[in-house]
C-alpha cells in the first residue's frame, strides 16, 4: 500500500480485539492492520486509520451547476467537477460503479493538488468546485482543504453526497461547503439495506443537521427505480417528511434510472413516472420540484410562489428563460426565491468539458 498519497486521519478509535473501528460514516469498519474499508480509500496503516487518496483524482469536468443538480445555486454558472475512488454504500443501481468501485489506483489520475484545483477552476471560470462521481464523505479531509483553497479565490465548494456521515466528520466537514445536494435514495429502510447496504435514518439526520444547524443551501435528488421506490405511497411519505422536517422550499429532483451495474435487468424510469412524483411532491405542499435525466420543460421550470410566473424555465441543463433580478427575487412581484443568487444567470449552458490531462497541464 504506497504511502504517498497517505494521511493520518482523526475520526476512529481502538476497539477492546485490537481492531481499529473508523468513525467516518455509520458503517464503522473494524480493521486489522493492512486491511482497508468498504470504501477503499480509507485503510488501517501503522496502527492508526488513513486516508489513501489525498490529492488524487480520478478526473475533471466542467459541466453546469444544474447538472449537480442544483436549481438554485449560481444559476447557469460552469462548475469543476471530479471525484477519487470509491464509496461508502454499495449501491447495486450504481449510476458511476466505474469510480465509486474501483479497487484500481489506476482509476486516480495524477497529483491535483488543492491549489492546483482552485487554479484551474478559476483559469476556467467556473463559480464553484463540485465533488461528485463519488462521495466525498469517504475523502473529506482533501475535500475540506481544496474548498478551502477555492475559498481563497473566491470559488465555492459543493458537495455530491449520500449523506451516510457520522456526526462529528460531518460537523467539521461542511463548516467547508457552501452547497450540497443530498440522494434520497428511497424512503424505506427495507431499500437502503437490500440495495444500498445502509440505513434511511443516517440519510435523514444529516438532512436535518444540514437544514437545522448550517448555513449550507441543500437539494435532494431520488432516483426513482422502477417497481422498487416508485409507489405513490413511498414518495408521499418521503414528500410529507421533508415537509414537515425540512420544509416546502427546500428543491426535490427526481430522476430517470438506467439499467447499471448490478441491475442491468431492471428497465429504464419512464417519464411519466417522474411526471406523477413531482405531481404528488407539488400536492403535498413542496414548492420547488423538478424532474431530471429526461427532457421535460415543465420539469424543468421554477415558477414563483409570489405570483405564479415562470422565472427560470430550462431545457435539459440550459437556461432558456430567466426572470429574477440579481440577487434571486421575481422580477414581477419581488418574491425572494429561496437559494443562492448573485448577479445575472450565466451562460455555461449545457456543455461538458472533460479535462484529461493532469492539472499541471491544464
Ligand atoms: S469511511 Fe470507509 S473505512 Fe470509514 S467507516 Fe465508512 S466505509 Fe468504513
Amino acid at each position: 500500500m504506497s504511502d504517498q498519497f497517505a494521511i493520518a486521519t482523526k475520526y476512529w478509535q481502538r476497539l477492546d480485539d485490537g481492531r481499529i473501528q473508523c468513525d467516518v460514516c455509520p458503517r464503522a469498519c473494524k480493521l486489522h492492520e493492512g486491511q482497508r474499508g468498504l470504501c477503499f480509500v480509507r485503510a488501517r496503516i501503522d496502527d492508526q486509520i488513513k486516508l489513501t487518496s489525498y490529492g488524487r483524482s480520478s478526473g475533471f469536468c466542467v459541466d453546469p451547476v444544474e447538472k449537480k443538480p442544483l436549481n438554485h445555486f449560481l444559476p447557469g454558472s460552469a462548475v469543476l467537477s471530479f471525484g477519487t475512488a470509491g464509496c461508502n454504500l454499495a449501491c447495486k443501481f450504481c449510476q458511476n460503479w466505474d469510480i465509486s468501485k474501483s479497487r484500481e489506483v489506476d482509476t486516480l489520475a495524477s497529483q491535483a493538488t488543492p491549489d492546483d484545483i482552485a487554479r484551474v477552476a478559476d483559469e476556467l471560470g467556473c463559480r464553484s468546485v463540485a465533488f461528485t462521481y463519488n462521495d466525498p464523505t469517504i475523502f473529506w479531509e482533501y475535500a475540506a482543504d481544496v474548498a478551502d483553497a477555492c475559498h481563497e479565490r473566491g470559488i465555492k465548494a459543493i458537495s455530491v453526497t449520500a449523506g451516510y456521515m457520522c456526526p462529528a466528520p460531518r460537523a467539521q466537514f461542511y463548516r467547508h461547503i457552501d452547497a450540497a445536494n443530498v440522494d434520497l435514495k428511497a424512503f424505506t429502510e427495507d431499500f437502503y439495506h437490500r440495495v444500498c447496504v445502509g440505513h434511511l435514518q443516517d440519510v435523514l439526520d444529516t438532512l436535518v443537521y444540514l437544514r437545522h444547524e448550517t448555513d449550507v443551501w441543500f437539494e435532494i435528488t431520488t432516483l426513482l427505480i422502477p417497481g422498487r421506490n416508485d409507489s405513490d405511497a413511498e414518495i408521499t411519505a418521503e414528500c410529507e417528511w421533508i415537509r414537515e422536517n425540512l420544509g416546502v422550499d427546500v428543491p426535490l429532483h427526481f430522476t430517470a434510472f438506467h439499467p447499471d451495474y448490478k441491475m442491468t435487468d431492471t428497465p429504464p424510469t419512464p417519464p411519466a413516472t417522474l411526471t406523477r412524483a413531482r405531481r404528488i411532491a407539488l400536492g403535498e405542499g413542496l414548492r420547488f420540484v423538478y424532474t431530471g435525466n429526461v427532457h421535460d420543460t415543465e420539469g424543468g421550470t421554477t415558477c414563483c410562489p409570489g405570483c405564479g410566473a415562470a422565472v427560470v424555465v430550462r431545457d435539459w441543463y440550459a437556461i432558456r428563460h430567466y426572470a429574477l433580478t440579481d440577487d434571486g427575487r421575481c422580477q414581477a412581484c419581488g418574491y425572494r426565491l429561496p437559494g443562492v443568487y448573485d448577479g445575472p444567470a450565466e451562460g455555461w449552458g449545457r456543455r461538458r468539458l472533460p479535462i484529461r490531462a493532469s492539472l499541471s497541464r491544464v
